[in-house]
């Protein structure tokens, strides 16, 4: 089987780039073990940060985001969660409208330029590879050595209105740091946004940690937490758990683009990448398009540009060493940092947790922050900077419960 485009990987991140690729004539094969299966996740946004162009029938909720550190920030931003399955259909549709070809296999290696082979002995020829199979990087090749930074986090959806003691009817809860679980050690947050319909999902977020908290501290905590706060949580009440990498390396596998989580376009403060992934789309396919007549390289080469300029390299590694602080820092100095962090100003807070080629915005929020902490915060900011990545948590040293 021979394609021009070959995607990896049938998330959000790669049913996006192959519909765009497909749009503009490109004969394009998205691959994935299971092309049919439900996604069973809640997907977020800042409504910002979504593109102009996808439906607003795929748009479940909108609230106002609030957070709470030592005291309690309006973000100037809304924010979005996704009706999962409207999503689906409408990426779905493009997927159809734009003939690409959905084929059911597992890769395994790529021979770079040229296609990839599959599991079940089978290859696939195409001139261009894209690797959007999510944080694993199935084509990355052997990766960073050493414990993954992971976020992890548990869930349970209840009704909207016996969660209002946390959070208010129109409000998403971005992060609610307070220690109301009642356990000391890593600290973790709630993370409650409405569903649309009527129900409300609140989880227990670890941010990062190196490895991930174990879903079962987590799930301990959240318990906790409802119950300080006098909310119920129903026998069938339905649940979701959360666990991903926050540190992979960038992709770097010769003839082969990393796309989506594999790129990785995983914001490490938020864990974010869906709109990233869903804005960045077209352009990289309009790459592919616009470079095809030159060769394959030369296509693949202008979709690398587009995914990681310069700017986009740099504002990573500057975040990447902001997610090595927070893996450092003390637990109660979290709490003090995020205080810092939603007391700037909205244009500093929003540089830094959105647009990934703002390098500008995003050093000036570094600055930003350093100017406004104490010196026991400043040495924490800056220290990771100079220091080899976090080691992984001592669990004799840091209980985890
Ligand atoms: C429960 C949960 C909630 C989340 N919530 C949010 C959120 O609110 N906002 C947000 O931005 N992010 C969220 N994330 C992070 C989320 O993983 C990513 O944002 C998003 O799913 C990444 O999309 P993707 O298409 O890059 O990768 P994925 O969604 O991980 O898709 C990868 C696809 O590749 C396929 N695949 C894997 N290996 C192979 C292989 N060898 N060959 C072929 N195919 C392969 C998989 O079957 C899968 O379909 C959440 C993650 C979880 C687990």
């Amino acid at each position: 089987m021979t394609a021009d485009v070959l995607v990896v990987g049938g998330g959000p991140a790669g049913r996006a780039v192959a519909a765009e690729c497909g749009r503009r004539g490109l004969v394009t094969t998205l691959l994935d073990p299971a092309p049919d299966a439900p996604w069973c996740v809640t997907y977020g946004a800042w409504a910002a940060e979504l593109p102009a162009t996808l439906p607003e029938s795929t748009v479940a909720a909108r609230a106002r985001g609030r957070a709470i550190a030592r005291t309690t920030h309006t973000l100037g931003r809304d924010y979005a969660v996704l009706d999962v399955a409207a999503l689906r259909a409408h990426l779905d549709a493009e997927l159809d409208a734009a003939g690409v070809v959905v084929r059911t296999g597992r890769a395994v290696t790529s021979s770079g330029t040229g296609g990839v082979e599959l599991a079940d002995g089978t290859r696939v020829d195409a001139a261009v590879v894209v690797d959007a199979g999510g944080h694993r990087q199935p084509l990355g090749g052997p990766g960073a050595r050493g414990v993954a930074a992971g976020q992890t986090a548990y869930g349970v959806i209840v009704d909207e209105s016996a969660a209002t003691a946390l959070v208010a009817p129109g409000e998403a809860l971005f992060m609610d740091w307070r220690a109301d679980h009642g356990e000391p050690g890593w600290p973790t947050f709630l993370y409650g946004i409405p569903l649309g319909g009527g129900a409300m999902l609140l989880e227990e977020t670890s941010l990062a940690r190196r490895p991930g908290l174990p879903m079962r501290v987590l799930r301990r905590r959240l318990h906790a937490r409802l119950h300080h706060h006098g909310i119920t949580v129903p026998p069938d009440a339905g649940t979701e758990k959360v666990h991903f990498r926050v540190d992979s390396p960038r992709h770097r596998t010769s003839g082969v683009l990393g796309f989506g989580a594999a790129a990785p376009l995983v914001h490490p403060a938020s864990g974010f990448s869906l709109a990233a992934a869903l804005t960045l789309a077209p352009a990289v396919a309009g790459a592919i398009a616009t470079r095809w007549p030159s060769g394959p390289a030369a296509a693949l080469a202008a979709a690398q540009a587009v995914v990681w300029s310069p700017q986009a390299m740099a504002v990573h590694r500057l975040r990447r060493i902001g997610l090595e602080a927070l893996l450092r820092m003390p637990p109660p100095e979290v709490v003090d940092f995020f205080e810092v962090f939603f007391a700037l100003p909205d244009r500093h807070q929003w540089a830094y947790l959105g647009d990934r080629d703002d390098l500008a915005g995003t050093a000036a929020t570094m600055a930003a922050l350093f100017t406004r902490s104490d010196w026991r915060l400043r040495y924490r900011l800056v220290g990771p900077a100079l220091r080899r990545p976090a080691p992984p948590v001592d669990r004799e040293a840091a209980p985890i419960g």
